[in-house]
């Protein structure tokens, strides 16, 4: 078995640990980075659709959650999206904004993922130790110092960084390591679920309209989302849909605006004044796509070609109800395997948001997605990464 010494061990290459690891290597600390798979920050690589939205120019501490209400503000406040970019610009990757203030690459996300490693080399020739491909890793703390092992190697230091993720996609590396790491040092976990992830409903599914998307309001509790939602094989995607998983929890109910950009009075109207030949087709073909409408209209018992001076005004206030308040509960999610993020995980207010050292275990600390700090979807989630790494990358 090989043994080394360094000033800090980092577990977990990926956009957090990775920029821990550039932070403290440029301050002349000895870094170990350590990760599992043989290639680091993976989930960068298949970030934003293969772009890897990097930042989003609107961050603010209402997009994120954490059970721990104030803990992320600090770290984020210190850290800004300005900082990455300027990062982004020194590399020369070229980015683009796509929407609402997201940041995209150009070409391709591994530019982001270069960017890093190249941070983690020094011009003067240090750099940071990297050992990939360690499995079966395991903690302990013995006479102050951390001791990170497999069959293989030991790596030990007094400063240890955990920054291991959240659940999400195990198929590329995603464990529960860090969460156990946490509760061997006596932290508490906020129940770890998948987010930003899209909804199954067998009730969906019976509407036939997978492949079909519009741009609708979702509501869940009193959050309201508008963006597209996507019909699937398994229920419902789509920007808004992952967005608003954020606010789900199991048995709660989901409503949607499908045509928000209709005042409902004004269709009322037009249902209860309509002439003798207006039927719901003729005044609702502008508003939806022809599927989505006859399947709308299906499932309450009505169809595009009934007149709707035929209809009862029981009929009539259920397309409105249909359109304007559909409402059902997902029977789930589609789960970590599915999840771009994870809600939950090692409870912050255990954490100190100054240097993200835990209060319960000296010289340990947490950084990114592994932490109960979750962002909305739109670049939020690695600007926590990038944040919270070079916060504790400065305090190591
Ligand atoms: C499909 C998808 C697309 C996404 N797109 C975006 C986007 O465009 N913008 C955005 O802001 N966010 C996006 N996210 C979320 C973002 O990728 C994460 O929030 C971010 O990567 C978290 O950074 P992290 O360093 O905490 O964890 P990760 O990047 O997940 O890194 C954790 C590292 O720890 C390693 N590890 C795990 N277990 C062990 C173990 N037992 N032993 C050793 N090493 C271990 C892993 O191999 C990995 O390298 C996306 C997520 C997914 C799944």
């Amino acid at each position: 078995m090989s043994e080394m010494s360094f000033d800090v061990l980092i577990v977990g290459a990926g956009a957090a640990g990775l920029m821990a690891a550039a932070t403290a290597v440029k301050r002349g600390q000895k870094v170990a980075l350590i990760d599992h798979n043989k290639v680091p920050g993976k989930k960068i690589l298949i970030s934003g659709g293969g772009r890897c939205n990097f930042t989003n120019l609107h961050e603010g501490p209402h997009f994120y959650q954490s059970n721990g209400k104030n803990f992320f503000k600090k770290p984020l406040a210190s850290y800004r999206p300005k900082h990455f970019i300027e990062l982004v610009k020194k590399h020369r990757v070229p980015f683009y904004e796509k929407t609402l203030g997201q940041l995209f690459c150009k070409k391709s996300s591994s530019n982001i993922l270069e960017l890093l490693l190249k941070e983690c080399n020094l011009e003067t020739g240090e750099s940071v130790y990297k050992f990939f491909g360690q499995k079966n890793l395991s903690v302990s703390y013995v006479e102050g110092f951390y001791e990170v092992k497999n069959e293989h190697s030991l790596f030990r230091a007094q400063k240890l960084i955990i920054a291991t993720g959240g659940l999400s996609l195990p198929s590329i590396g995603a464990s529960d390591w860090g969460h156990r790491v946490a509760k061997q040092f006596g932290h508490t976990l906020v129940e770890p679920r998948p987010v930003l992830v899209p909804f199954t409903s067998l009730t969906i599914t019976k509407l036939n309209l997978r492949g079909q998307s519009l741009k609708a309001s979702v509501k869940v509790g009193k959050k309201v989302v508008s963006e597209d939602v996507l019909f699937t094989h398994k229920g419902l995607s789509g920007p808004a849909i992952l967005k608003a998983s954020l606010f789900w929890k199991a048995g709660d109910k989901v409503s949607i605006n499908w045509i928000p950009e209709v005042i409902e009075d004004e269709l009322k109207q037009s249902f209860f004044q309509s002439g003798t030949q207006a039927t719901f087709g003729s005044l609702l073909k502008e508003r939806l796509p022809k599927k989505c409408l006859e399947a709308f209209l299906k499932s309450i018992g009505l169809t595009p070609n009934r007149k709707v001076i035929e209809t009862s005004k029981k009929e009539r206030q259920k397309v409105l109800e249909m359109l304007f308040r559909y409402t059902f509960t997902p029977d789930g999610t589609e789960g970590f395997r599915k999840a771009e993020a994870t809600a939950g995980g090692v409870e912050t207010k255990e954490i100190c948001p100054h240097t993200m050292e835990s209060h319960l275990q000296k010289g340990l600390y947490f950084v990114g997605e592994v932490l109960d700090v979750t962002g909305q979807l739109g670049g939020h989630n690695f600007q926590w990464a990038w944040a919270s790494g070079t916060v504790a990358g400065q305090s190591v």
